[in-house]
């Protein structure tokens, strides 16, 4: 068992090694292939010591063996959270493709958590990998339907609420411009168009309900929810410019906390309604 463990960290650590690249030039636009790693203030290229998982980055100290400029904390803390997410879920369903299907699905979800944060965007290439990894995580065909059943089920869901919520919100905000109709703002009414949740959003929940099905990726949505309104309290009050709250790191982590927990979640549903 603890081999299996083990080789399991090291996978996803080597995985999320990849991971890192993806994160850095995905939202750049570059290729994921070349040119081949190097540092971002010297450009040496990395010998392939300076590019093992982890252990690169705690041999070197967290510089650059070249120019001795600083590593991001970004890389370690990445490749362990790969390794991890590989662990938990070997400790729970043991090694077999879905359940490696499933950890690429996470990993993915992991990566689009990092560049909404640091970017405010949700790239469609890795969105589409999320899902469709999601959709593959099933021990049967039956599975694999149902996965896909509940994958439309929230794409829908979400494109429903997402229309309702544009249409409430441009409305009110006509309505507020109508009021104030002077000389120079009387066409203003016809314009914004206010977009509540983005498209990346509907394709997120797409991912949940294919790992989670439907009352789980509820509780999950309803918990992103919760996790995320103390972050909006807390930049609401601050005086930072920007006050729009990247949403998939909220999604992302609800969707596992609920994966790993769902047995007790279910029953605790069952038991009360
Ligand atoms: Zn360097």
């Amino acid at each position: 068992m603890i081999e299996q463990l083990l080789i399991a960290f090291v996978f996803g650590a080597v995985i999320g090694s990849f991971l890192n690249v993806v994160i850095l030039r995905i939202p750049k636009d570059e290729s994921i292939l070349f040119p081949a790693s190097h540092c971002f203030a010297c450009q040496s290229k990395l010998k392939p010591w300076h590019n093992i998982p982890l252990l690169s980055w705690i041999f070197l100290r967290g510089q650059c063996s070249f120019c001795h400029s600083k590593i991001s904390l970004q890389y370690p803390l990445v490749e362990l959270s790969s390794g991890l997410i590989f662990v938990v879920l070997a400790l729970k369903f043991g090694i077999s493709l879905p359940v490696f299907f499933i950890a690429l699905s996470f990993l993915m979800l992991l990566a689009l958590s990092l560049i909404d944060f640091k970017y405010k965007m949700v790239p469609d290439s890795l969105n589409l990998l999320a899902l469709v990894f999601a959709i593959l995580g099933a021990w049967s065909l039956g599975g694999l339907f149902a996965n896909f059943h509940h994958a439309l089920i929230f794409a829908g869901g979400f494109t429903l609420l997402r229309f309702a919520l544009s249409y409430i919100l441009t409305a009110s905000a006509h309505n507020e411009a109508k009021k104030n109709v002077t000389s120079w703002s009387k066409n203003y009414h016809t314009y914004p168009f206010i977009e509540a949740l983005g498209e990346g959003d509907i394709m997120v929940a797409a991912t949940m309900g294919a790992l989670l099905g439907i009352p789980l990726t509820l509780v999950a949505i309803f918990l992103s929810a919760v996790l995320a309104l103390p972050v909006m309290l807390f930049l609401k009050g601050s005086s930072k410019e920007d006050k729009t709250v990247p949403f998939v790191p909220f999604l992302a982590l609800s969707t596992f906390l609920v994966y790993l927990f769902d047995s007790p979640i279910l029953s605790y549903i069952e038991a009360n309604y």
